[in-house]
This record gives C-alpha cells, structure tokens and sequence, in this order.
C-alpha cells in the first residue's frame, strides 16, 4: 500500500478533494493510506505553541524546529521520502510524481506563516519541493496536490493505465487537443481527421499538434524535447 503522512496544523483539511472520485475510492479500497498528523499535538507547552517570532526580526511567525522535529520523530523510522511544501524548493514535475507514484509513499510536512525553522530543513533532511512561482498561504493545499499527481498513477487507481501513458509530459510535450459529440459545436467542427477512422492519420496529426501546441506556448519543454530527440544537435 502507498502509505502518505502529512503534517498540518489543520488536519481536517484533509483527505478534502483526496476523499472523492477515483482517489476517494482507491483510499477507501486501501489502494492507498492517509494520515494527517497534527503538529499542535506535539507541542509541549500549556499553550500548545507551535510557532514563534522570527531572530533578526520582521514580520510574521516561523515554525519551531522543536516541535516539528518531535512530530516528524513520532512517525516510525522507514523509507518514505520526507518532503517540506516551500517556494524555495525545486519546482514539482510529472519525472518526480511518477517516481515518488513508484516509492513506498512520502511524508509531508505543510509549512504556515512565513515558514519554518531552517535548521529542521538541515537536522531532518528534508526535500523542498515547490508547486510553482507562487506563494500559498500554507503547504496544504500544494500536498494534496502533490497526492493527487502521485496517487492517479498508483496501479489500479485509473480506470484506464494507458491515458496516464499518453498525456501531457509523459513524452516531454503538452497534449494534443481533445475532441467528443456533438460533430459541430456552436459551427465549430470537429477535425476532419479524427472522424476518418484512419489511426495512423490520426497519431501523426495529434503528434504535429502536441508538437505545435509546445513550441508555441512551452518553449522551455520544446527546447528539452528537441535536445534529448537529437541529442547530436546540442552543444
Ligand atoms: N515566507 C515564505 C512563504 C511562506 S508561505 C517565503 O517567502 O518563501 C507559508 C507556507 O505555505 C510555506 O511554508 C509552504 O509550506 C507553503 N507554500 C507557499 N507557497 C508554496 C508553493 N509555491 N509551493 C509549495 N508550498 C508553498
């Protein structure tokens, strides 16, 4: 079983959007696990504190190092990956959910306020790992979409293996455009090559337009795609 433990100071927040659909059902199935472990229960003081004023000074509070490193302490010694939801971490990517998707599973520590102690980062090892160049008012809701990435692709949660194969990233390019009934859409018909029955027609123009479709809006992924396709081309 892919077993998640997420540390939050607002456990109720989940399993939220994990508990519908075809992750609601795979976690009832016990295809996969959810434990949402509350920091606030791993304070020591009579005021369960668990944040404290930034040393330099400045605005806002900062997770203690204390209290999270008794509440990661708590969670038995195994081989998850332990990772920290931050900014500053290394942007997330479909090669990092498929291998995190392939592990054991992972824990997950939600950070709120300004942040948390450095010095935990350092004594407990932990992976940052960002959603994107934005800033969130708490890690929650970038674990929950971090699960999501990871547990659609966790054996026997899609209905259908192969549309993970297929979609965006997979191959290092955005999807081809998508099409269903009615034929006409508001006079917008569908491609007359999808309608022809020809397959191999049809694989050569979605493979054009994912084509097109990456190089016009990612040509970031455009320039990664054509370097690992010739690699003799790059310098
Ligand atoms: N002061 C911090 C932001 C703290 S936001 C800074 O400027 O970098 C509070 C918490 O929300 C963070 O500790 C982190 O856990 C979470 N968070 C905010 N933005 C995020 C993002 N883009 N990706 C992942 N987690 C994020």
């Amino acid at each position: 079983m892919w077993r998640a433990s997420v540390l939050t100071l607002f456990p109720e927040m989940f399993p939220g959007p994990l508990g519908v659909s075809l992750a609601g059902k795979a976690l009832a199935a016990k295809v996969w696990s959810l434990d949402a472990i509350d920091i606030r229960a791993h304070a020591t003081d009579r005021h369960r504190t668990v944040d404290d004023t930034p040393a330099g000074g400045g605005p806002g509070m900062v997770m203690k190092a204390d209290v999270l490193a008794k509440a990661l302490d708590a969670i038995p010694n195994d081989d998850r990956p332990r990772l920290l939801m931050s900014p500053r971490g290394r942007p997330l990517t479909q090669g990092r959910v498929q291998d995190l998707a392939r592990g054991p599973g992972a824990v997950i520590l939600c950070g709120r306020f300004e942040g948390v102690d450095e010095r935990l980062i350092e004594a407990r090892k932990l992976e940052e790992v960002s959603l994107g160049d934005f800033v969130l008012s708490g890690g929650e809701v970038a674990a929950l979409a971090l699960l999501d990435a990871c547990v659609r692709l966790i054996p026997g949660v899609m209905g259908k293996e192969a549309s993970a194969a297929e979609e965006s990233f997979s191959h290092g390019l955005l999807e081809y455009p998508q099409y269903t009934r009615p034929p006409v859409f508001e006079g917008l018909a569908i491609p007359e090559v999808l309608t022809s029955g020809d397959h191999a027609r049809v694989e050569k123009w979605r493979q054009a337009e994912a084509e097109r479709l990456t190089k016009e809006r990612r040509p970031d992924l455009w320039a990664a795609y054509q370097a690992r396709k010739n690699p003799e081309k790059g310098r």
